[in-house]
């Protein structure tokens, strides 16, 4: 029935949060602070107050990245440069790619199938193909859709007329697969590619699994 799947990267194939945890472990240890996840705690609720500054348009996103280490620090009466803690902290992520639990196994499975994989991801271009190679997974895809190269992020129907128009089938053989409900499930259901949604919430998707595992039984 579907003869393209359209990935989603972080939180779907690849374990964003793994790698996070390491950068701000790292940022952490240039003050000489042992990570705790009470610290760990301490940084996120931070980092998630700024982000919702986004939301009510308090602050820039750029001011964010070094903001947050700024006030972190500042809690433990430490004053830092918060842009070198930033650099840190990026420089890591960059360098980080860990898969998610049958990440490997199900793109090997799907290899043997007569589907297309595409990745189809949010991010920095040169950062995503980094990650996708270091883990191992760029060659599984006949297709990379990235919004930087794009000039649209997901769920923007730009994204998706863009993808769409590359792969050249009608969106009803498409399987978006991600983990967002606002990016992924949202912007394919608009551009009316079924969706695949991966988490524990409920949700408005045409398929929803808890592990890629179960992809075995829609492809
Ligand atoms: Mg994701």
């Amino acid at each position: 029935m579907y003869t393209h799947l359209f990935f989603d990267l972080d939180h779907t194939l690849l374990d964003f949060e793994s790698g996070e945890h390491l950068a701000i472990q790292k940022v952490f240890e240039s003050e000489g602070l042992v990570m705790t996840s009470d610290l760990l705690n301490q940084y996120q609720t931070i980092n998630k107050g700024l982000w919702q500054a986004l939301e009510r348009g308090e602050i820039e996103r750029d001011a964010i990245l070094t903001q947050r280490f700024n006030d972190f620090f500042q809690l433990h009466q430490m004053a830092v440069d918060g842009t070198a803690k930033e650099q840190i902290f990026r420089n890591e992520i960059n360098n980080s790619h860990h898969l998610m639990p049958h990440a490997i196994e199900i793109l090997e499975y799907l290899k043997h199938k007569p589907v297309t994989l595409c990745s189809a991801t949010n991010g920095v271009y040169a950062t995503q193909m980094k990650r996708m190679k270091d883990a191992g997974i760029d060659d599984y895809f006949s297709y990379h859709f990235i919004s930087e190269e794009i000039g649209y992020s997901k769920p923007h129907p730009e994204f998706f007329a863009h993808a769409l128009a590359a792969v050249d089938v009608e969106p009803s053989r498409i399987l978006m697969i991600g983990d967002s409900i606002t990016s992924d499930i949202a912007g394919a259901r608009q551009a009316g590619i079924d969706t695949c949604y991966f988490g524990e919430q409920e949700v408005d998707a045409t398929y929803t699994i808890h592990q890629l595992l179960e992809l075995k039984h829609i492809v």
